[in-house]
């Protein structure tokens, strides 16, 4: 578990924050932990360069050259980490969020879905849609600043290729057979779970227009 200190939540609290003082530390006698402030801030900013690597135009795409250290030698690795950081994003959300939570952060953040066609389509108020997206931006941004070995977030060090000498996890029979049975699944043409992906843009309405269109064609 990962200590938080108030010179790292200071710069990230909201300034009129009610709970924190703008100061993104919440301290009693028991306990001091983050400001809710401070984990949305968090998720924004990785929401935000998340959006940044989706959208951008894939022929401009660049390759790093990165340290990666293994347990006897210290190797050199190709890497494109803007496609990481996509991938991490997705893939760490989905872990953590299930259920609605899920549903809401698919149409909402992913699909870019406005509070209006939530509501409409998970049958909610808007009050109720605020209350789990706020949980779901605390909830993602603590887990972002938290993973272990690699954090989503500070963003310089994900992308800055900050390395640590961890050892590679090895692999558990449960894990073995897992990628045994998604090899089988692959092999037999079937589409994996994971691979189901939305793809990260504004939900697109059809016009009048079009419509007329496509008739004339
Ligand atoms: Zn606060």
């Amino acid at each position: 578990m990962k200590d938080w200190t108030r010179s790292e939540t200071l710069a990230l609290a909201l300034e009129d924050c009610a709970t924190c003082q703008g100061l993104g530390m919440v301290e009693n006698k028991r306990s001091k932990r983050p400001c809710n402030c401070v984990l949305r801030g968090i998720f924004r900013l990785c929401y935000n360069r998340f959006r940044y690597c989706a959208d951008k135009d894939k022929h401009i795409a660049r390759t790093t050259l990165e340290v990666g250290m293994g347990r006897k030698s210290t190797r050199y690795i190709w890497g494109r980490k803007e496609e990481e950081y996509v991938a991490d994003f997705f893939l760490v959300s989905r872990r953590n969020l299930e259920g609605l939570e899920w549903d809401i952060f698919r149409f909402h953040f992913l699909l870019g879905a406005d509070w209006r066609l939530c509501c409409l389509r998970l049958k909610m108020d808007r009050g109720t849609f605020f209350h789990h997206v706020y949980r779901i931006e605390q909830r993602l941004g603590r887990v972002f600043r938290e993973l272990q070995p690699y954090a989503l977030y500070p963003l310089d060090e994900y992308f800055g290729g900050t390395v640590e000498a961890h050892e590679p996890v090895a692999a558990t029979p449960q894990s073995a057979q897992r990628t045994n049975d998604l090899m089988n699944m692959r092999a037999k043409g079937n589409v994996l779970p994971f691979r189901r992906v939305v793809p990260v843009r504004a939900p697109l309405a059809k016009t009048e227009q079009d419509g007329a269109e496509e008739q004339a064609a």
